[in-house]
């Protein structure tokens, strides 16, 4: 029997040591760290051996494959290890993707993965599908393999995920944009960050698509210089297109094949931008799965928002309070405050992924009145922003509670108060889901 050893116990890896023991392997898995309990005792339910704490080598280096979770970097020294002795290493989705025959819809990019793969697991839920939600959503997608029939799979997948994979084909590919991010796993090399996420391209056929922002300069840039020979459908809002969807008035426009259809901006159930190009993504994979235009519209216009991105809390005062907490980076934070009609009491902080605060100085300018700090070290907030909306109207907090009543007490009848960080959470909080729910209980408090 061959062997297979998982590295990493968390969703992934469990899901893949679930499948791996399936489909009759011998499974072993170790964790450096500790283990969840929830997924420790997923393993014992499913008598799979593990180990967690440290990694013993000679229950590793005798595997004849290893599957890598997405948090071990390239560079950790069992992966140097495994690689130097010529094991294969291969990821979650490339070890899932073997065992399952569904046509899977493929998200990753560095903002609006989320929203678009639930935009579009959406639309297929009502036309009527058997479809899975997975990858870096939920429950993984090898567990799903393992547990689950689907007849489709709308996966989300980050560049970790992708980082591994070699054969697996997605029906539909879509890169939602590309800016930088994580940029500290690829040696600060951007190129390498590009190539990581163009890898869910590099097996599409000529019958697949390819869905992909044509507005955005990085992910055209790496185009000219590959040859994709797959059905390109790129989505715009500064050009008309033949294939692909582009803006036209105040309508979104899809053309795929010979059909040309239209939706009023104003119908999107989600405002902004951002999500016009998300939606415009989804639309455009569900024409490619042959879904009708009037599912298409119906759909794009009640899906209800996700928590945590452009979240509407409560109205108080005529103040409304949005919460944005999954917004850890510039260009996040550039389309919320992009989509603000109304004067904006700004929170922003948390910890630094080295931002360029300069990018946000028109709409800061143009649209924030105060800015409330919520982080340890605020400096480079304070150094980018005291010139423009002065230093009497910024102000340093340490918790949820205190940025919100000290956001209430700038805002004045019919203002935004909008929680939109620009950085990472985990100098206050666990994760960007922990800072969302402490200030919609700060907020309800109020
Ligand atoms: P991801 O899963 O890629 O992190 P999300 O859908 O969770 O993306 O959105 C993350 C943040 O980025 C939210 O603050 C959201 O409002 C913003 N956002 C969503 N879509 C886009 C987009 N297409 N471009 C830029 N920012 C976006």
């Amino acid at each position: 029997m061959s062997r297979v050893v998982v590295l990493g116990g968390a969703e992934s890896g469990v899901g893949a040591a679930v499948l791996a023991k399936v489909k009759g392997f011998d499974v072993f898995l170790s964790d450096n760290g500790k283990i969840k309990e929830e997924y420790a005792s997923e393993l014992r339910k499913w008598e799979i051996p593990f180990e967690e704490g440290g990694h013993t080598e000679s229950l590793i280096l005798n595997a004849d494959e290893v599957v890598k979770s997405p948090g071990i970097p390239l560079t950790a020294p069992m992966i140097r290890k495994l690689e130097a002795q010529g094991t294969h290493i291969v990821s979650e989705i490339e070890f899932a993707g073997r065992y399952d025959t569904a046509k899977k819809i493929c998200i990753t990019g560095s903002n609006g993965k989320t929203t678009t793969t639930s935009l579009i697991y959406y639309l297929l839920q009502q036309a009527g599908l058997n479809v899975g939600l997975g990858g870096n959503i939920g429950k993984s997608y090898a567990y799903q393999v393992a547990t689950e029939h689907y007849d489709y799979y709308v996966l989300e997948i980050s560049s970790f995920q992708l980082d591994n994979v070699y054969d697996f084909r997605p029906d539909i590919a879509i890169i939602t944009n590309i800016t930088p991010d994580h940029l500290d796993r690829y040696d600060h090399n951007m190129e390498n960050y590009v190539k990581a996420k163009f890898r869910i391209t590099r097996n599409l056929r000529p019958e697949d698509c390819f869905i992909f922002d044509s507005d955005d300069a990085i992910t055209i840039a790496h185009l000219d210089k590959i040859i994709l020979q797959t059905k390109m459908l790129p989505f715009t809002q500064e050009r008309e297109v033949s294939q692909g969807a582009f803006l036209r008035d105040d309508k979104m426009v899809i053309r795929y094949d010979q059909d040309e259809s239209e939706i009023y901006l104003e119908e999107l159930a989600l405002g902004g931008k951002h999500n016009i190009y998300n939606s415009m993504a989804a639309a455009l994979a569900a024409k490619a799965m042959d879904i009708e235009n009037e599912v298409i519209r119906n759909s794009l216009a009640t899906f209800a928002p996700i928590e945590h991105r452009l979240e509407p809390v409560l109205s108080i005062k005529d103040v409304l309070y949005i919460n944005d907490s999954k917004a850890t980076n510039i260009d996040s934070a550039w389309y919320a405050l992009e989509c603000q009609k109304k004067p904006v009491v700004w929170i922003v902080g948390g910890t630094d992924k080295g931002n360029d605060y300069s990018i946000l100085n028109d709409l800061v300018k143009e649209k924030v009145k105060a800015i409330v700090c919520l982080g340890i070290d605020n400096a480079k907030i304070h150094a980018a922003f005291e010139g423009i909306v002065g230093k009497d109207k910024m102000v340093d907090t340490h918790s949820a509670e205190e940025a919100v009543k000290a956001a209430s007490r700038f805002a004045q009848s019919g203002d935004v108060v909008l929680l939109s960080p620009c950085c990472a959470s985990f100098d206050l909080f666990k994760n960007y889901e922990d800072r969302g729910e402490k200030f919609k209980q700060a907020v309800r408090n109020l």
